[in-house]
């Protein structure tokens, strides 16, 4: 670990934040300022409350709304919003919601070179990174690309206060799992996961208490960016690589894979690398970094295990078949996936 922290290449990303209280009263500004004057809304079904006000703020501006967006971007809901980009004469979107919104806008810049303001309302930190993802017949494809990195992000705490605690531990539990998996890439990407660990381990209980409590997701978005930041800069690793093939095989809820994943991930990188488990347990304030998250988990999250998600011990077998790696992360992810099944403690 030490060889690696002193030899590394580095990139920064020309992140465009805006942060704070009612921050999306500035977008019809970040808009001019950016030259851009005709929005495609975009949003999940259901979320008619956060696409009213947002039409309220762009005014004229608003070109057209597609809320179809959809969990790991199916490629058939990427063809409609194409479709209702070019039938608006849109010249850019604005992303609201979460993680399966804002990839959606990452496809639409592909697919239809359309710049994204993106305005998250969880902590999944797409809006941070340039990693897209597309699903197509249960196969999710994933890669970087710097284009797709939203031109403007705006972080407003105020659009959380309803979120349900069933979708906001699941999403900091990924949030958390970027900043592990980055937590020795390098000197810079290190500090930035450390703070990010530190920050959403403080803030989820808070939010956990009371999520009408407007400070407490104000610290739970800067955790969200800071750990989007950190896989935005750094690599995404096994853990990863076993919640999309978990994901796009079987369909399931991607934060909660995440979540349920990560205690079990974090006991391999104990196994492999103590010393960054070592660093992690650091940042969580922790002596054991597993069991700690294992306890975040199971305190805070509705379910624990992939067996709860409905996967069976077949299912895992096939996703093992299906695991792309050489023979070491072969087994690791063997245990992996099926102590995670089982959901005891790691
Ligand atoms: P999501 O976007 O699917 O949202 C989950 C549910 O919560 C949806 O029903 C949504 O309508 C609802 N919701 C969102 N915000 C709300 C709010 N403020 N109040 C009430 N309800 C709200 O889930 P997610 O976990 O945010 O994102 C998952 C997706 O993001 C996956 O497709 C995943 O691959 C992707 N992701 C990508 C990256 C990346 O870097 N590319 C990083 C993290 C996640």
């Amino acid at each position: 670990m030490i060889r690696d922290m002193h030899d590394f290449e580095f990139q920064g990303l020309p992140w465009n934040v805006t942060f704070g209280v009612r921050a999306v009263n500035r977008l019809p500004q970040i808009l001019a300022r950016l030259g851009l004057q005709r929005v495609l809304i975009l949003a999940t079904p259901g979320r008619t409350r956060q696409v009213v006000m947002l039409q309220t703020v762009l005014g004229k501006s608003t070109a057209g709304l597609f809320a179809g967006a959809a969990l790991h971007v199916p490629s058939g809901v990427v063809e409609a919003a194409v479709r209702a980009a070019n039938e608006s004469g849109a010249d850019c979107t604005v992303s609201i919601g979460g993680g399966s919104t804002t990839g959606l806008g990452k496809l639409l810049r592909k697919e239809a070179g359309l710049p994204q303001i993106a305005i998250p309302t969880t902590y999944a930190g797409s809006e941070m990174t340039p990693i897209w993802g597309v699903t197509t017949a249960n196969m999710k494809r994933t890669g970087r690309d710097p284009q797709v990195l939203p031109v403007a992000v705006i972080y407003d705490p105020d659009l959380l206060v309803a979120l349900p605690p069933a979708v906001a531990a699941p999403s900091a539990l990924n949030a958390l799992a970027q900043a592990i998996a980055n937590i020795s890439t390098n000197p810079v990407v290190g500090m930035v996961a450390r703070e990010a660990i530190r920050v959403l381990a403080g803030g989820l209980p808070r939010v956990m208490h009371d999520n009408g409590d407007v400070e407490a997701h104000a610290v739970m978005l800067q955790g969200a960016c800071l750990a989007g930041a950190a896989l935005g800069l750094g690599r995404s690793g096994l853990h990863h690589r076993l919640c999309h093939l978990l994901g796009g095989m079987y369909n399931l809820p991607h934060a909660e894979t995440h979540a349920i994943i990560l205690p079990h991930s974090v006991a391999h990188t104990a196994r492999t690398a103590p010393g960054d488990a070592a660093l992690i347990a650091a940042a969580l304030g922790a002596e054991d970094a597993a069991a700690q998250v294992y306890g975040l988990l199971k305190k805070f999250c509705p379910r624990h295990s992939l067996q709860a998600l409905g996967l069976s011990g077949r299912d895992v077998e096939q996703a093992i078949a299906a695991f792309d790696g050489d023979r070491d992360s072969a087994e690791g992810a063997r245990k992996i996936m099926q102590d995670a099944l089982a959901g005891g403690p790691p």
